[in-house]
């Protein structure tokens, strides 16, 4: 096992990646100062010791940014050119940022502590697809030619909505990216994004390479800063057309606010607490390891983490041993180490926010199986940890807890598990391990959820809609459907009672 307590090391490969980063705010095309010249220090989670200072945007930096969006928008190249100009050139971002696989997938691990194995096969090669999959859109957005009553003609354009205003948080910071810019960019708006402070560094480094490919500039300004500060400026701001944010179902709350406020519409990927259904005759094994990737995954900062494990009586005692098994052997350690699956958490904010909530599930009444403790003396490191007998009304079963925490409940009836698991302000996901169809199809459509895994989770595919009921969000992102939220309808009529002649 790695041990985190050791120096961490900043290789020459990590400098030279944090070389290609310019810690400035991206608008219009230039990196440029926040006005004051305020800055923030991203930090190292292996060891909370500064990585990088960067501009922090103030109110007057998002207004300009704003400025250039609405600048590029009214009279840019972007929305007046072809769909297949604008696909062109979202295909050399994808292709410079596959040349920049390594740098980037560096950044991800160095700035947000994921394990660099996940972050250079995963985050940064889906970010590429998912950019690649929206380049192939931007030509096939087409509206419809509509039968009338009477002599005239009707059909509709689809016209890109105009300024968009994109928040985004530190869990998959260039995956989040790519989700937010693919569908925006493909459409022909112009953007301004908020990336998260924690994580600003692998945002800023697409951001120039988005020009390198040929984005004109005012097309995507990108402004790291603080939530409150930066994004409250961003989401109020009279100049948006549109805004899109990922993070809590709390700040999201505010986001709609101030949409309602300037009546704009607003897309939401909010929080969740995802039921992962154990039924009596699936392989326990596979559901054991099923159940583990999707709560650990990440370390547990997934939205769609499967953080409610309900496991069928019969089969209980002897999953909860095999769960904590797995837990337990799971590699916690530098991100670097090619073996290590569980790196730091994101913050201190986050250490503290997931020991706090140990802490209630201990006293709540919660049987500690594994972990439980802080992994090493330095960084943000958590022990992956397990609860058994968790009941519904303790707050490890009812909050999101963001962290590598399993926390194990008990059913006994199919229609038990069911009410029980859509018993939750949250509908992001769900799913089920069971190796009986009619089992599958039951639970699968009784979920109150926006995705339902079956024998399977974490699945993301680009062309498959991924959104939450209740709480956890409005819209959806990825797929066709994430078009028709960066596109708004035009109908056009015009009489069909044409003269015959020219004499006529
Ligand atoms: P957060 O809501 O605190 O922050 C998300 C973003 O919002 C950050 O960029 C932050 O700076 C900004 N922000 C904070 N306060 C703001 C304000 N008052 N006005 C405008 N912007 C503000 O969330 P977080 O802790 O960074 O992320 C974790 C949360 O995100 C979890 O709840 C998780 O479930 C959710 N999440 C959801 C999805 C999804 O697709 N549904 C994906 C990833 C994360």
């Amino acid at each position: 096992r790695a041990d985190p307590a050791m120096e961490p090391e900043i290789s020459e490969s990590h400098k030279a990646a944090l070389r290609s980063v310019k810690p400035q705010l991206l608008i219009n095309g230039k990196f440029e100062d926040a006005s004051g010249g305020k800055t923030f220090e991203t930090l190292d989670p292996r060891t909370g010791d500064p990585l990088m200072t960067v501009a922090e945007a103030q109110a007057e930096d998002v207004d300009r940014a704003v400025k250039a969006a609405r600048q590029a928008f009214d009279h840019g190249p972007w929305p007046r050119m072809s769909g297949r100009q604008r696909g062109s050139i979202m295909h050399k971002l994808a292709a410079l940022m596959e040349k920049h696989t390594e740098e980037l997938a560096t950044l991800e691990s160095l700035d947000n502590g994921k394990a660099y194995a996940t972050a250079v096969s995963v985050d940064v090669p889906m970010a590429i697809e998912f950019l690649r999959y929206y380049a192939g859109w931007a030509d096939k957005i087409y509206g419809q030619t509509i039968p009338t009553e009477g002599k005239i003609q009707a059909y509709t354009l689809r016209e890109p909505i105009g300024v968009v205003g994109q928040i985004i948080p530190w869990n998959f910071p260039i995956l989040m990216q790519a989700w937010k810019l693919g569908p925006a960019l493909a459409t022909g708006n112009t953007i301004v994004m908020k990336v998260a402070e924690q994580t600003p560094l692998s945002a800023l480094r697409v951001g120039e390479l988005a020009l390198e490919a040929g984005v004109p500039p005012g097309v995507l300004n990108i402004i790291p800063g603080d939530g409150p500060v930066a994004g409250a400026a961003l989401a109020s701001h009279k100049g948006i057309d549109k805004i899109a944010f990922t993070g809590s179902t709390e700040v999201g709350k505010i986001i709609m606010r101030h949409a309602a406020e300037n009546v704009i519409p607003v897309t939401l990927e909010l929080g969740g607490k995802s039921a992962c259904i154990i039924c009596p005759d699936a392989d326990l094994d596979e559901a054991v390891r099923g159940a583990h990737d999707a709560l650990f995954f990440n370390h547990g900062q997934c939205c769609t983490a499967g953080s409610r494990t309900f496991v069928h009586e019969s089969i209980y005692d002897e999953f909860v041993k095999r769960a904590a098994k797995v837990a337990s052997n799971r590699r916690v350690g530098d991100p670097f180490d090619r073996a290590t699956q569980q790196g730091p958490q994101v913050s201190q904010e986050q250490f503290d926010k997931i020991m706090g909530l140990i802490d209630t599930g201990v006293k709540q009444g919660a049987k500690l199986e594994t972990g439980g403790k802080r992994h090493g003396d330095r960084g943000y490191f958590v022990q992956p940890t397990v609860f058994s007998n968790v009941t519904d009304d303790m707050t490890i079963a009812t909050d999101e807890i963001f962290g590598p925490v399993q926390s194990i409940l008990k059913w006994s009836t199919v229609d038990e598990v069911i009410r029980r698991a859509n018993d939750t302000e949250y509908g992001l996901a769900a799913g089920v391990f069971t190796k009986n169809l009619n089992m599958a199809n039951t639970i699968s459509r009784a979920l109150k959820a926006g995705t339902v895994w079956v024998n399977t989770w974490n699945q993301f595919d680009c062309g498959v809609p991924f959104g939450g009921y209740k709480t956890s969000g409005i819209g959806r992102e990825k797929g066709e459907a994430a078009l028709s939220h960066y596109t708004q309808t035009k109908a056009v009529y015009m009489p069909l009672e044409e003269p015959l002649t020219w004499n006529s």
